[in-house]
């Protein structure tokens, strides 16, 4: 049971309520003045700076939402957690090798990201992991590090090959990982073809399961890599060819999101028992890649769920480094670099959706009944005069009441004996005692079960100016949760609680799973709109994975991107901005000719002209919305 918050209320209510401590901290928290501020310092330098006046000002330049707003600063942040945390684990432990990062490409591809993994990551020689010929061509474009480490893995054509081992020879350390036993005599006699020594890595399947939503990436189902089987007869392969000398690393991925710690344990324990016994092969190795897997806290309550995870960096680092350590040590192999893919736990942070709301439908706010016909149904007598005996020792008595008497209503309406307009001032009835029963409730310090089930039972719609399908794609297809709350008025005390709909018009498209200090919950605390005034919630920890699995349901496009940082005198500054897909974008992705369909829409104009329906100075008008319709967002835009 949750504890309600008290009827005195202040920002630091609203930042409890939300949670955003536990998933924000450092980078997020609530001001006095009720808005969400981000940090947009650097390390030991904070500055903080409010989001809703970010949107304002971001409105008065015409840029609106939806909006994803990214901050490299965080970026930077989390790039330099992960390396400095595996530094100090290696120093403390006095591990014998060295860290070396690399970034998957498919969590976050856009050309801002990696441009900024590439500049943060050079002082860490953080590399890039590539699983797919276009994602090589963007690594081998933007990757100018020769220290730093380009993992290839994924299925692999000849073209894919050449392009690596042409990598390898301009100087960048490229790894081929092999995924099949198949691609082996491919590469062989690519590499002999141009000259090139590739550099070898194999993807071993283990039979530690992963845990978590993705569980199945890893152990014996898991679809990629070779089992022990298979890696043995690649290093009878290697051997037959002489080329054993060209294995180099060891790669493994348990999946994503591993939220207990025991499993990142196992899996690098059974790893490093395989890198053991390839060196005793003869395979001279030095990489130990232990793939993704560090899982981000989405829901803050730092337990092993599905959103969130029971460890903290450090301690995934100190863990890896540990455990690699202590079997080398045994068997008397001297440590490898340790090589992670963290993708998630490296961008999910730095990356906020931003939403307006349109309109909200629900219960009244009002406690105004209907009045009643004299020959009203005795059930809508009842029910209409509950209100008048609600007190606070008989609110679940009430509720059954009423739920009785709805019911009652409803059953006679499909028999005939109460007319539509009966059945809705019952409706009404009803709406007005779940609110008043309600209100009620939040006063008791230790509400029944029950009855803080009800706000849950009629949450109000707020109807949000975004696709779920476009930007949230994994809250739609696994129900993964992000932490989501207004970004302003969070000194007003919320009286309502809410699901969002997006405007795809799709019965699937709504937010109505949210992050909760103890699971998940279905519905939000969320204020009343007030006339003229924006309403925007953010959704946050979003810049991992949603950008581009996200797709075109309804025709609506990609958002408008911003990225803000601050100068030397920590004034804000809006750059490498995107402008949101328009509607001429989306239709000619789904192979619609813009000028065709011009041409066509100015036949029909000119056909209507000409049958007198429209006048020709109608028509310019008419062209003109058509054509600046095309040009526009795909999202609502306020006239
Ligand atoms: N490496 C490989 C091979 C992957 O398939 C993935 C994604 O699942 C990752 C790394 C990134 O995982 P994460 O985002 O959990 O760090």
């Amino acid at each position: 049971m949750t504890k309600l918050p008290s009827t005195s209320w202040s920002s630091a209510d609203a930042a409890d309520l939300y949670n955003l401590p536990r998933w924000g901290d450092p980078h997020y928290r609530v001001s006095d003045a009720g808005d969400v501020e981000v940090n947009l310092g650097s390390e030991g330098n904070a500055s903080w700076h409010s989001m809703a006046e970010m949107m304002s000002e971001l409105d008065e330049r015409g840029i609106h939402p939806p909006l994803m707003l990214r901050f490299g600063n965080i970026l930077e942040h989390r790039l330099r957690l992960i390396n400095e945390s595996f530094q100090k684990a290696i120093l403390e432990a006095g591990y014998q090798g060295v860290f070396k990062g690399v970034f998957p490409i498919k969590v976050n591809q856009q050309q801002q990201v990696i441009e900024q993994i590439c500049d943060f990551g050079k002082k860490y020689h953080h590399g890039l992991e590539a699983g797919s010929k276009p994602e090589l061509i963007a690594a081998l474009s933007y990757m100018q590090d020769p220290e730093a480490l380009v993992i290839c893995n994924g299925y692999k054509d000849q073209e894919f090959i050449d392009l690596a081992l042409y990598g390898v020879q301009m100087g960048l350390q490229v790894i081929l990982v092999v995924e099949t036993l198949s691609e082996v005599p491919l590469i062989l006699q690519r590499a002999e073809a141009l000259g090139v020594k590739p550099r070898l890595g194999v993807r071993m399947k283990l039979s530690t399961p992963g845990s978590g939503k993705w569980v199945n990436s890893g152990g014996d189902n898991s679809v990629f890599g070779l089992n022990a089987e298979q890696v043995i007869q690649f290093v009878d392969l290697l051997k037959e060819k002489n080329s054993l000398d060209l294995l180099e690393l060891l790669h493994y991925h348990l999946g994503s999101q591993i939220p207990n710690i025991r499993t990142i344990r196992s899996g690098v324990s059974e790893a490093t028992r395989v890198y053991v016994d390839l060196t005793r092969e003869g395979a001279p190795l030095g990489y130990l890649d232990v793939g993704g897997g560090l899982a981000v806290d989405y829901d803050g309550s730092q337990s092993n769920t599905l959103s969130s995870r029971n460890y903290a960096t450090e301690e995934y680092c100190a863990d890896v480094v540990e455990s690699v350590m202590e079997i080398c040590d045994k068997s008397g192999v001297a440590h490898p670099t340790l090589v992670t893919e963290s993708g998630r736990a490296t961008v999910a942070q730095y990356g906020v959706l931003i939403f307006n709301i349109l309109d909200v439908s629900g219960a009244p706010t009002t406690s105004e009944l209907p009045v009643l016909a004299e020959n009203a149904p005795n059930e809508l007598k009842y029910l209409s005069n509950i209100p008048t005996l609600v007190n606070s020792s008989n609110l679940q008595e009430c509720l059954n009441d009423a739920v009785y008497y709805r019911d009652e209503i409803r059953s006679r309406f499909t028999l005939g004996l109460v007319s539509l307009r009966e059945r809705a001032v019952a409706e009404r009835c009803f709406a007005v005692i779940l609110r008043q029963i309600q209100n009620a409730s939040k006063e008791m310090e230790w509400p029944p079960d029950s009855l803080e089930e009800l706000s849950a039972m009629r949450p109000d719609i707020y109807y949000g100016n975004f696709s779920l399908f476009q930007s949230l794609p994994d809250n739609w297809a696994i129900n993964q949760l992000f932490p989501i709350m207004p970004i302003h008025r969070l000194n007003e005390k919320p009286d309502r609680e809410g699901i969002f709909a997006d405007i795809t018009c799709d019965c699937d498209g709504k937010i109505d799973i949210f992050i909760d200090d103890t699971g998940s919950k279905n519905s939000l605390p969320l204020h009343g709109l007030k006339e003229g005034e924006p309403y925007n919630i953010g959704v946050f920890l979003v810049g991992a994975y949603q950008e581009t699995l996200g797709d075109l349901h309804n025709l609506f496009g990609d958002t408008n991107v911003v990225s803000v940082e601050v100068d030397e005198e920590g004034q804000r500054v809006y750059g490498h901005e995107v402008q949101g897909d328009t509607v001429a974008d989306v239709l000619s992705y789904v192979e619609y000719d813009p000028k065709e369909m011009t041409v066509n829409f100015r036949a029909l104009a000119e056909r209507a002209v000409r049958c007198g329906k429209i006048s020709a100075s109608q028509r310019k008008t008419i062209m003109q919305a058509f054509t600046e319709g095309m040009q526009g967002y795909t999202y609502f835009e306020n006239a």
